[in-house]
């Protein structure tokens, strides 16, 4: 903790230090009460300032001391606040940097704030299953008003000061001369005299926080209302209305009952996996090659979304296709996607000119030679994909990264073709690549260290969760989607219709039901997929039919007005017709299947069993690095809900007797063929 005192008007600055983020573990939490005692009894101080460093005012509890007595360990967060309230100067929060969660909740407990526009603000404490537990759900209504009180801490996404600078949560924004603007204030406290300015004496209009919480609550959509957070937040902040003491009261209790919670701990439990993702293991730490340049082979779906997440991280982008037409239409794509974000007041114009000005489109192969990445995103077909880089291993740069986009295809029957079978790799970017967080970085047979490293760190450069993975096909989260998918057909084939095991997954938390999901994305990849596997299907293994049959049809999904569901205006019908139920229960008679009733339990429990199993068989053939890379994957990439942590969190928390013995259930009656993860299989997953 530095002192400085200012020379002018009796002004004190402390300064937090704790560097990096200046976190409020215990040590710093004592220092900051024993400073402010300090300047208290100095008779040459009239008034505090209290700071940071540029990176931040503080980002709140430190993390590592959840679950330790240090956490819990006086003084508390809550006192601290309290000694500042009662302290007999006034205290100014001058904030720069990041100022989140408990960070935030130290300035709002102060008399006065000032902030840089650049600074930014949050209470995130929805995105770990908690709410605000320092008086943040009490003191933020009261200083900023309920409206941007819930945007803040419903969404748990920061803002920037600049953007809040004319609401009443700050005394003061501005660009430059934070500690003088901060003091200035302060001494304009000192001098109007005692009592000082607090959130805790303003009022609230109760009637009209009782509306905006009440709509809030009818607001919950289906994936909030299965996380007890939401609920305990509009709790508390329904509270801001009544006396501070009751209000701070009833926050701390639903704090207090969060923390244990199983979402909480899944929520916290993703953090960390999230973070752990991107490290490299031993053998691959190494220096990663140098990107400026990236290109990218292919302007469609995934080409033009890939460009784009280049673009916004500042590379130059080459985009190649194969004709000017082609080019064009890609170009287009990307154009409409600036230009909406433009209109969205989302990017200012000039950062989408700026980001545009650094694409070059060509059909021109020599103008690859100078990326540093190439990433080729053309049709899923490996013969088009090796023609493709054959062409590259002509043009490309020694050192360049080869990467392919596949969902699917064997990377190493990709390097195969080219002289470098060092420099290729699979990089499987998600639909909307501008928008899906994961990324699958795939290393083949004889992709270098530094080849991986360039493309884990790339990866990060386009603001994405990379997650290194085994080349086997689906890698992992194809493969472990295709077990899930595969179970509820099995599912139909029991007794279940597309609609109920939808129902259940979406309530167990998923965005999505595999139907609607198969729906949406088009029923033809699978169906293209299947045909090419079916000469080599082992006619013993169990294999649901419907999904040929549906195609055979011309019902594609969505597309097509029907697939599984069918679609009016867009639309999904609740329930599925005649013809898909007609489908059913011939693929069921066929099998010799008595249909049955599937409660939603059974569903969604065999739902994950399938995904487990999976992941404990690709867990032993070395595809994840990590048990936790598996649960990022299916989280980030597969609409998975966060809260309940991913399969294998998930298994974690199941009784593993039970567990063993309904995988060896479920396998027996997945019919021939279907792999089984054995205990000692399922122990190096979840131990
Ligand atoms: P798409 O059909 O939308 O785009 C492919 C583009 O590649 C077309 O614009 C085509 O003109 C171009 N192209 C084909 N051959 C070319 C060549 N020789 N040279 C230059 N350009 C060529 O396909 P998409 O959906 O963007 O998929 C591309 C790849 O990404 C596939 O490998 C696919 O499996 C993979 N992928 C797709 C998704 C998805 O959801 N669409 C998700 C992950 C991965």
């Amino acid at each position: 903790m530095k002192f400085q005192d200012h020379a002018e008007g009796g002004v004190t600055v402390i300064t937090l230090d704790n560097p990096p983020l200046n976190s409020l573990g215990h040590v710093l939490r004592s220092r900051i009460v024993a400073a402010i005692e300090v300047a208290e009894v100095d008779p040459a101080v009239r008034a505090i300032v209290l700071t940071g460093s540029p990176r931040a005012f503080s980002a709140g509890a430190d993390v590592s001391e959840f679950g330790t007595p240090r956490q819990m360990a006086e003084p508390i967060l809550r006192s601290v606040l309290e000694r500042i309230r009662i302290c007999t100067k006034p205290v100014v929060a001058a904030l720069d940097g990041v100022a989140l969660g408990g960070g935030l909740e130290l300035a709002l407990a102060c008399h006065a704030r000032v902030a840089l526009g650049q600074a930014r603000v949050g209470l995130p404490e929805i995105t770990l299953g908690l709410i605000p537990g320092s008086g943040g759900t009490q003191r933020l209504p009261r200083l900023a008003g309920i409206d941007l009180a819930l945007t803040l801490m419903q969404g748990g996404a920061p803002m920037a000061a600049a953007q809040l600078a004319s609401t009443s949560l700050f005394d003061r924004v501005v660009d430059d001369g934070l500690i003088e603007a901060a003091a200035d204030v302060a001494r304009q406290l000192a001098d109007a005299g005692a009592p000082w300015p607090h959130a805790d004496r303003l009022n609230l209009d109760a009637e009209y926080v009782a509306t905006k919480v009440s709509l809030a609550r009818q607001r919950l959509n289906a994936r909030q209302r299965l996380q007890p957070a939401y609920g305990a937040l509009l709790d508390a902040i329904g509270a801001s209305a009544g006396p501070i003491d009751a209000g701070l009261a009833l926050e701390r209790a639903r704090f207090l009952g969060l923390i244990g919670t199983t979402e909480a701990q899944a929520l916290r439990y993703q953090f960390k996996a999230e973070r752990d993702s991107h490290r490299l293991p031993d053998t691959l730490q190494v220096e990663p090659r140098k990107v400026a340049t990236v290109a990218v082979i292919g302007a469609g779906t995934m080409g033009a979304g890939i460009a784009i997440c280049a673009l916004d991280a500042t590379l130059d982008v080459i985009l190649l296709e194969q004709d000017e037409t082609a080019l064009a239409r890609g170009r287009q794509r990307i154009a409409d996607h600036y230009a909406g974000r433009v209109a969205a007041g989302k990017l200012g114009a000039a950062v989408a000119d700026a980001a545009q000005a650094r694409l070059t489109g060509t059909c021109d192969w020599q103008a690859l030679a100078r990326a540093d990445v190439v990433i080729e995103a053309v049709f899923e077909e490996l013969s088009v994909k090796q023609d493709v880089f054959r062409r590259l291993d002509a043009v490309a740069r020694p050192g360049a990264v080869l990467a392919t986009n596949t969902s699917y295809l064997d990377i190493d029957a990709i390097a195969a073709v080219t002289s470098r079978p060092q420099d290729v790799l699979g990089l499987h970017f998600f639909s909307p690549a501008q928008v899906m967080k994961l990324l699958e970085v795939i290393r083949g047979a004889h992709t270098s260290p530094d080849a991986m490293a360039t493309a884990m760190t790339l990866g990060r450069t386009l603001r994405k969760v990379p997650v290194l993975c085994g080349n086997a096909f689906g890698f992992i989260g194809n493969r472990i989607y295709n077990a899930y998918r595969r179970q509820c057909e099995f599912m139909l084939e029991d007794g279940a219709w597309p609609e109920e095991v939808d129902q259940a997954l979406t309530d167990f938390g998923f965005a999505m039901g595999p139907f609607a999901v198969a729906d949406l994305s088009g029923l033809d990849i699978a169906w293209r997929m299947r045909r090419a596997q079916a000469a080599t299907r082992d006619p013993r293994e169990r294999h649901v039919p419907v999904l040929e049959q549906l195609c055979e049809q011309g019902r594609l999904g969505q597309k097509s007005g029907a697939g599984y569901y069918r679609y009016a205006d867009g639309k999904r019908a609740q329930t599925t017709d005649d013809t898909v139920h007609d489908l059913i229960v011939q693929a069921s008679a066929a099998r010799g299947i008595q249909r049955r009733t599937l409660a939603p339990q059974e569903i969604q429990r065999r739902a994950l069993l399938a995904m487990v199993n999976e992941a404990a068989c690709l867990y032993a053939d070395g595809v994840a690095t990590r048990p936790s890379d598996i649960d990022v994957v299916l989280v980030q990439g597969y609409g998975f809900p966060r809260w309940q942590g991913g399969p294998v969190f998930w298994a974690r928390q199941q009784d593993r007797e039970r567990l063993g013995a309904d995988l060896r259930c479920l396998v027996e009656a997945g019919g021939h063929g279907m792999r089984l993860a054995d205990d000692t299989m399922l122990a190096r997953l979840l131990d």
